[in-house]
């Protein structure tokens, strides 16, 4: 039940909801009988219903099941960009009683192989611009075979605006069998089984790197995502005449809990994008009177700096929340100014499928993370002797409610050094060092963990050292966040070299991490270095070079 964290609640709000005994795919079968003709998505141009929306998904998982053999509980990779295709696969891989992992489409071909072996996938669905990283993962890992897609099928391209390169691609055909066109999976028309899945069944597993360097899968449940739906629905009083710009990714937990799952449980439109585009969203916020707007922060300062802003309507907008970053204060007295709209700000992380912290839309406070939501128990320990802190100390933010991920997917030590229980409850320990104030709002400090928050991608230093040290000319190497004017932190590579290496240049190292990394992880910055500051046991010190690097903009 309730802590005494809520010292501040907004009155209109019930303090607990009741988690529907659901699955995720029930939301689109409901709204489907719900609101058949209604548009759910409207896509450069295209807008579809949710009658197609629903025939489509069933339709492909009727070829999961019986044509690929996906059974229940097996995991499907989805490795593709925003677009109607990924939405339809994602409902379509929950009906054929299967989990979705959803993997960032800039991924490369080394990553991608890690993913598919690490959740024992044998089949992919991704946009056929990936083909050349995934096709060559058939043969060294479980991965057998791939649908594939291609965006121009469901876009629009003579708009007066521009549609992004990959969406506009004309489709290409594969002369392999393992690759299956996206159009021949569904013309088969194969009746899906009947649906066996509950809510206490594994519906997707996201991933998030970590300490250690290696991406880790949050086993979440049907019960979890749909306890951030339902949260997220009730907190911001979104309603089924809503028209919600997408513009996040949807492989993340926000993009996919606030773009994607939330307007299809409440039969909502979605005006989706593939790319982020400044001009092509103040066009589509004012052409089709767009009334909600989760986003990225980082986004909002691009947008409110538009040259011909003031060209556009945007008055439509209701509401426009995000998280994930925090948003400059300038910023958001600016969109206050400019709209009357104050920017709501929530906190949440993968583990927990989005949100466990949401600033009050009457009174929500700026760079601030909110206040823990229903059902939410937050706290802050002493992150060495776990002892509670008091309001204004600082400390590591833990937390627990019905959003907390089930563990990690094949990894019970790091699940065990993730969790601490105080007075019999388990709370996740989010790494986040931050306090709470008198009324209950909770704000974010630093971190205990490695983490660099780079316009909202995540790029964990030790995933991108293991890769630099497979590099022939490196032999040391430490990755720090740096700060950034833009992108809040940027990704710095200090690095020695070994004998072989004399001469590498910077250019060199940051051309060969394009090619083994995804790009928002690839250094823009490279240092190179005679020797790294070193703890007595040989650890590299890579907070103290951190804090060199945040002395200088100082
Ligand atoms: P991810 O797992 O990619 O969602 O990243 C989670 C991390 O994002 C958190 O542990 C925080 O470090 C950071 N984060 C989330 N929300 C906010 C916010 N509102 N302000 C600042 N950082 C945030």
């Amino acid at each position: 039940m309730f802590t005494r964290h809520f010292e501040f609640w907004p009155e209109r709000l019930p303090k607990t909801l009741p988690i529907p005994e659901s699955t995720i795919y029930d939301n689109l079968e409901m709204t489907t009988k719900r609101y058949p003709n209604k548009t759910a998505i409207v896509y450069y141009g295209t807008e579809i219903t949710y009658k197609q929306l629903h025939s489509e998904v069933n339709k492909l998982a009727g070829y999961l099941q019986k044509v690929l053999g996906v059974a229940k509980g097996d995991r499907v990779l989805l490795y593709m960009q925003n677009s109607p295709q990924y939405i339809i696969a994602f409902y379509a891989i929950l009906r054929a009683d299967a989990v979705v992992v959803p993997i960032n489409p800039m991924n490369v071909k080394d990553e991608v192989a890690f993913y598919l072996s690490d959740c024992d996938s044998k089949v992919a669905i991704a946009g056929q611009e990936l083909i050349r990283e995934i096709e060559p993962c058939i043969g060294f890992t479980p991965l057998e075979q791939i649908v594939v897609a291609a965006y121009s099928d469901y876009a629009q391209t003579d708009l007066d605006y521009t549609v992004p390169p990959v969406v506009a691609a004309p489709k290409e055909s594969f002369d392999s069998l393992a690759i299956i066109d996206w159009d021949d999976a569904l013309t088969a028309s194969l009746e899906a089984n009947p649906s066996q899945a509950g809510c206490d069944d594994l519906c997707c597993l996201p991933y998030t790197s970590g300490t250690t360097g290696k991406p880790k899968g949050c086993m979440h449940t049907h019960k979890t995502l749909q306890s951030t739906l339902l949260g997220g629905i009730v907190w911001s009083q979104s309603t089924p005449a809503d028209i919600g710009l997408s513009t996040l990714p949807l492989f993340h937990v926000t993009g996919l809990q606030h773009n994607m799952n939330g307007p299809i449980s409440l039969g909502s439109t979605m005006v989706m994008m593939t790319r982020w585009d400044r001009d092509v969203a103040l066009k589509l916020i004012d052409r089709y009177r767009c009334t909600r707007w989760t986003n990225i922060s980082t986004m909002v300062v691009d947008l409110l700096a538009h040259p011909n802003l003031k060209d556009y309507s945007i008055d439509s907008l209701k509401m426009i929340s995000g998280g994930g970053a925090p948003l400059p204060e300038a910023v958001g007295q600016k969109l206050l100014e400019l709209t009357g709209l104050r920017y709501v700000e929530g906190y949440g992380l993968t583990e927990t499928i989005s949100q466990t912290h949401q600033n009050p839309v009457e009174r929500p406070k700026m760079q601030c993370l909110g206040v823990p939501q229903f059902d939410v128990d937050s706290r802050v320990i002493d992150p060495v002797s776990l002892k509670e802190q008091g309001p204004n100390v600082q400390g590591e933010i833990i937390v627990n409610g019905p959003q907390v991920l089930k563990g990690y997917w094949n990894r019970p030590e790091e699940t065990k050094n993730s969790f601490v229980t105080i007075e019999g409850k388990e709370f996740f320990r989010t790494g986040d060092i931050g306090r709470y104030d008198e009324e209950g709002y909770f704000f974010l400090v630093d971190r205990v963990k490695r983490m660099i928050n780079a316009s909202g991608f995540k790029v964990w230093p030790a995933e991108v050292e293991n890769t630099l040290y497979k590099h022939p000319s490196v032999q040391n190497a430490c990755v720090i966040g740096v700060p950034d004017p833009r992108r809040g932190e940027t990704v710095k590579a200090f690095i020695v070299l070994n004998s072989q290496g004399k001469g590498t240049s910077e250019e060199e190292i940051i051309a060969w991490s394009k090619e083994h990394m995804a790009a928002y992880k690839v250094p823009r910055i490279v240092q190179f270095s005679d020797e790294l500051p070193m703890s007595g046991s040989g650890k590299i010190l890579w907070r103290k070079l951190q804090e060199m690097e945040a002395e200088k903009v100082k």
